[in-house]
């Protein structure tokens, strides 16, 4: 039996930090346990290379949903990374802290501590923004978050003025003052490399003697002396190996395998378990409920002047981009494919943005089997509007459907299935047609490619969403954290009601999804926690 003070389960966005933040003092040994491998890869590095790892099993875990009948019965694609630095080393790097209002509704629920002024401090000090510090921002922490203004393809600033154009302010800074209006994103990249929590945290903790790092490690159950956990069994290479925790074991497998990783252990609805014939540690119906995820779904158009598409298709293209990227850590290899976008409230009823936007000065409408088209863009000079709902009201689940820990769980995103969602959604894709027929935008589009100009009444409008928009993968709640043990699973010192010596500290607790892009606050979910449990173990 190896011997740790602390077990964290998953080195991604949270794990990371927490890995980092426990072995800082020198005082604990940590024990990581990552199932996938190395991040030392080129199309890890690279920004774009996204487009490849999106499919990749080397750094991937690939999951399909269910068949969902929101989605006229498509089952998505939801890719999750596994790999170093989990998620945060295959995402689209758009730096999004979400909306006041979301942390302070999270505090209202009963999470004290939670609340926008409790985490503002936390979400400065991540951060090095290249934009510089004022009241919101900050600069010199661990993750370099660059500003692309002066960077973003000449198409992006027609986007802003159509934006402006159909009503919304140019906003400078999504994180700052106000989340409403169009703008450029801002990326966590440095000196054109994807700068992921496993760069910022993990590596340099990795450099300490009191941290393991185990790669190619499948966390397969948590070891349990009556309900207190104390350890971690875990698959390598085929050998099944216990490693105990002698203060906590702390959960960061992120949205999908930490409700897996508890139910597989006997934490779980009591009837799933003993269908499944797993012996009942502690029942809790909530576990692998309460799912919430973004949808999207671009709309793209062909257009006058040239796009990406004319520079990342032909060879020549790709050698130019590849010898810029490479020389010079810039172009748009360095960046992610999400170059402008914005927030927006889909009626003037809605006290703040419901809707996000993303312009992307290519298109890929023509895709290729088993890659995201991303570096082999559309022939023509093509672009697209994409939309994702800030905070939808559907939700779903993810439940085991075996006792072995190698099967995927069973994923049911329930998608557009209260009225709310598909109405507003109905009200965005309206507003997105709104901004492309804005005189910045229409004196360059020749035609509207996706859904196309038949596309027009609100049945077509809504079978056409159903048909293609799927996740923009941000699952988070299927642990959620709350005060009440019946409606949660875990508190809001992130221990797991009814357990002791076990914690969550990743996505799958956020009470409800925020309004964004979900990783830095998962970074900061990892630091607030590692922030607690040093707290209770000084
Ligand atoms: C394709 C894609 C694009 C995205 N784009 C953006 C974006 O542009 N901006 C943004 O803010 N967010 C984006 N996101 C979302 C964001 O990256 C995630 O919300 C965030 O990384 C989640 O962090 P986490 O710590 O909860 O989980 P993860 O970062 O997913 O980490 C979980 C880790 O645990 C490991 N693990 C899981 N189970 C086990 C086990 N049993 N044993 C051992 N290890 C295990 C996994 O391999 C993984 O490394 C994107 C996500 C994806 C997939």
């Amino acid at each position: 039996m190896q011997d740790y003070d602390f077990i964290v389960v998953g080195s991604g966005s949270a794990g990371s930090v927490v890995a980092e933040k426990l072995s800082a003092s020198g005082r604990f040994s940590v024990l990581v346990l990552e199932a996938g491998g190395t991040d030392r890869s080129f199309f890890v590095q690279m920004p774009l290379g996204y487009g490849k790892t999106f499919f990749d099993p080397a750094v991937n875990w690939n999951y399909k949903t269910e068949p969902d009948p929101g989605l006229a019965g498509n089952a998505d694609h939801w890719p999750r990374g596994k790999l170093l630095g989990g998620s945060s080393s295959i995402n689209a790097m758009v730096w999004i802290r979400g909306q006041r209002e979301d942390f302070d509704g999270w505090a209202a629920a009963g999470n004290t501590g939670w609340g926008f002024d409790d985490l503002l401090p936390i979400f400065k000090a991540i951060e090095d923004n290249e934009a510089g510090a004022d009241e919101w921002r900050g600069r010199g922490g661990p993750i370099h978050v660059t500003d692309n203004r002066s960077r973003v393809h000449p198409l992006t600033h027609r986007f802003l003025k159509a934006g402006q154009q159909a009503g919304l302010a140019l906003n400078q800074d999504f994180n700052g003052a106000a989340q409403e209006g169009v703008g450029v994103y801002q990326i966590n990249t440095k000196n054109g490399r994807r700068w992921s929590a496993a760069r910022a945290f993990l590596r340099p903790a990795m450099k300490r003697a009191n941290i393991r790092v185990v790669t190619n490690a499948l966390a397969t159950r948590i070891l349990f002396e009556g309900t207190r956990a104390v350890g971690i069994e875990y698959l390598k290479h085929g050998r099944t190996i216990n490693a105990r925790a002698g203060r906590e074991v702390v959960l960061c497998g992120g949205s999908v395998n930490t409700p897996q990783l508890l139910q597989l252990s006997g934490v779980g609805p009591a009837d799933l378990l003993k269908n499944l014939d797993i012996p009942v540690v502690h029942a809790n119906a909530q576990v692998g409920a309460n799912l919430q995820d973004h949808l999207g779904i671009n709309y793209t158009y062909k257009g006058r002047l040239p796009t990406l598409n004319q520079t990342l298709r032909p060879w020549w293209g790709k050698m130019l981009v590849g010898m810029q990227y490479l020389l010079l850590r810039t172009g748009p290899l360095s960046m992610s494919m999400n170059q402008g976008g914005g927030f927006f409230r889909t009626d003037e009823g809605q006290l703040r943005p419901n809707m996000q936007l993303y312009f992307q000065a290519f298109s890929t409408v023509l895709p290729k089997p088993g890659e995201r088209p991303i570096l082999t863009p559309d022939p023509w000079p093509g672009f697209s509007i994409g939309l994702s709902n800030c905070r939808p009201s559907s939700r779903g689940s993810i439940m085991i459907c075996s006792k072995n820990p190698l099967d995927y769980p069973k994923i049911v995103p329930n998608a557009y299935s209260t009225e709310t969602d598909v109405e507003e959604m109905l009200a965005a894709v309206k507003f997105v047609r709104k901004i492309a027929s804005m005189p910045a935008m229409s004196e360059v589009i020749t035609e509207e490619v996706l859904p196309g100009p038949k596309c027009v009444s609100d049945d077509e409008l809504i079978a056409d969403f159903r048909k293609r928009s799927g996740t923009v993968y941000h699952p988070v709640s299927t642990c959620r954290m709350g005060p009440d043990a019946s409606q949660s699973v875990v508190d809001p010192r992130l221990k797991v009601h009814g357990l002791a010596g076990l914690r969550i500290v990743d996505a799958s607790i956020f009470p409800d999804n925020i309004s964004g892009n979900t990783n830095a606050a998962s970074i900061m979910t990892g630091w607030k926690g590692a922030e607690m449990i040093l707290e209770d173990h000084p």
